[in-house]
């Protein structure tokens, strides 16, 4: 039912924790029917991650409006591991990133001037995300107030999330709220829904 996603992206998890929890998740959602242990790679696009799990016979369970017959959900994709996630069709920056200190807002991509990143600005910030992947640890300057700030803490602009662990709806029907909340206790974290186009 098409190319587009729902994600749900954890933004507390640690990138030690982030297969266990992935683990647990699965289990649960398996358990409910929301999804099975077999996995495709037909109508996903979630790269790094290759497969997703098909859905279960109790899929219509973490929709909100299941009235239409003919329609039935893609694979869902869990990824695991220190990245950052973006929303919209084509994304790779931030709009903004405001700094938690001072609360001086950063533009990344100036609209409607520009719908390109400014390099220059943004470098600092994909350095910093770089090395939080790999080490777990990132810091970005703040231009305005000087500030040494963890990339976990800055404020980006919708549709731009990092985190250790999301997970992608392919092709689904809106998620429900009552399956969003538990979803997210289940968790136990803060997170971010994002939703795109392939
Ligand atoms: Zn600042």
């Amino acid at each position: 039912m098409g190319d587009f996603f729902e994600r749900v992206v954890d933004l507390e998890v640690t990138g030690e924790e982030a297969g266990t929890l992935a683990a647990r998740m699965v289990d649960w959602m398996v358990a409910e029917g929301v999804i099975t242990r077999e996995t495709t790679g037909d109508a996903m696009y979630s790269l790094p991650v290759d497969v997703g799990h098909v859905p279960g016979p109790g899929w219509t369970r973490a929709v909100a409006d299941d009235s239409d017959p003919s329609w039935f959900p893609g694979p869902v994709a869990v990824l695991v591991g220190r990245d950052h996630h973006v929303g919209g069709q084509g994304q790779h920056a931030a709009d903004t990133a405001t700094c938690p200190r001072c609360g001086v807002s950063t533009v990344v991509i100036d609209y409607p001037e520009s719908f390109e990143a400014d390099d220059e600005v943004w470098q600092p910030f994909m350095d910093g995300i770089e090395a939080w992947r790999k080490t777990g640890r990132g810091e970005v300057a703040c231009s305005a107030c000087e500030a040494l700030v963890p990339v976990t803490e800055w404020e980006f602009g919708p549709g731009f999330d990092l985190g250790a662990l999301a997970f992608d709806f392919w092709g689904w029907p809106p998620l429900s709220v009552r399956f969003l909340a538990e979803f997210r206790a289940r968790l136990g974290h803060r997170t971010e829904g994002q939703s795109g186009k392939f």
